[in-house]
């Protein structure tokens, strides 16, 4: 189990080794993940990946990890989400300062090493320009940790075939949420969402070497309504999201270690 920052007293907080231990920061979003899934999902998604953590750590044998999980920053950057009801969003300069804020505080009392939780991609781009900003000037050592591996094969097995376009809000969100909460999705409403904007280009993708600072209106149902999803979440379960959190968590651990090990 990962300790929160919130649950220390002041007390505890003084006797905390603020040159070691790492303050993990998840960065979440609050934005329309499609008609199916909650608008947290980011959130909650980022709190289980908090859990998980915790578990795959003491898998590994990491009992006393030196770390503590600071909360879940609610809101992020979905500027392209802003169209779809509920999505809120902060403008990219105020999340910047957010963040800065709370780590020149995290600084002040002598944390050395803040490591970003990205669950939301969006964030990315700030929290990447943070982190250089922040070890140039306060000369601490911002990580960044991705909260979902996509990529991995025991990840992508879990992906229903022919959902090629699976991505936001799409079967792999779904299911997490679902690993936590199944009735906060209301899978009965899903539908499916593909890059109908980008679809026979060769080159300009909405990632690549062409690109263009699309929003989520680029992603429409197969009848051309737009659906600000990518992919099909028919088939989620909280079964197959156990799996990607479980895998996304032991990901990280090596990273952790290596975070641990690490010196300035
Ligand atoms: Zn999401």
């Amino acid at each position: 189990m990962i300790r929160n920052y919130r649950d220390l007293t002041r007390l505890e907080m003084e006797q905390v080794d603020k040159e070691n231990t790492i303050i993990l920061i998840p960065v979440g979003a609050l934005e329309q993940h499609g008609n199916q899934a909650p608008l947290g999902t980011d959130d909650i998604i980022a709190e289980a990946m908090v859990e998980y953590l915790g578990r795959a750590l003491e898998e590994a044998g990491e009992k006393d990890f030196p770390i503590l999980a600071f909360p879940v920053i609610p809101v992020g950057l979905s500027t392209e989400h802003r169209n779809f009801c509920g999505s809120v969003t902060l403008r990219p300069d105020t999340y910047y300062h957010l963040l800065y804020d709370i780590s020149v505080s995290l600084a002040h009392h002598g944390f050395k090493k803040l490591a970003f939780l990205v669950c939301h991609g969006g964030n990315a781009p700030i929290v990447q320009v943070l982190s250089r900003e922040l070890r140039s000037e306060l000369g601490i050592s911002p990580f960044i940790l991705s909260s979902g591996a996509f990529g991995h094969p025991d990840v992508r097995a879990t992906v229903s075939e022919g959902n090629i376009y699976d991505f936001h809000g799409g079967e792999m969100e779904t299911s997490m949420v679902m690993a936590v909460d199944p009735s906060l999705v209301k899978l009965e409403t899903a539908e499916a969402g593909i890059p109908t904007a980008f679809v026979g280009n060769q080159t300009l993708k909405t990632g690549g070497s062409v690109t263009i600072g699309w929003v989520s209106e680029d992603w429409k149902t197969a009848d051309g309504k737009p659906i600000g999803i990518g992919g099909d979440p028919s088939g989620a379960t909280a079964e197959k999201g156990r799996i990607i959190l479980e895998t996304s968590a032991k990901v990280l651990v090596p990273g952790l270690r290596e975070i641990r090990d690490w010196k300035a």
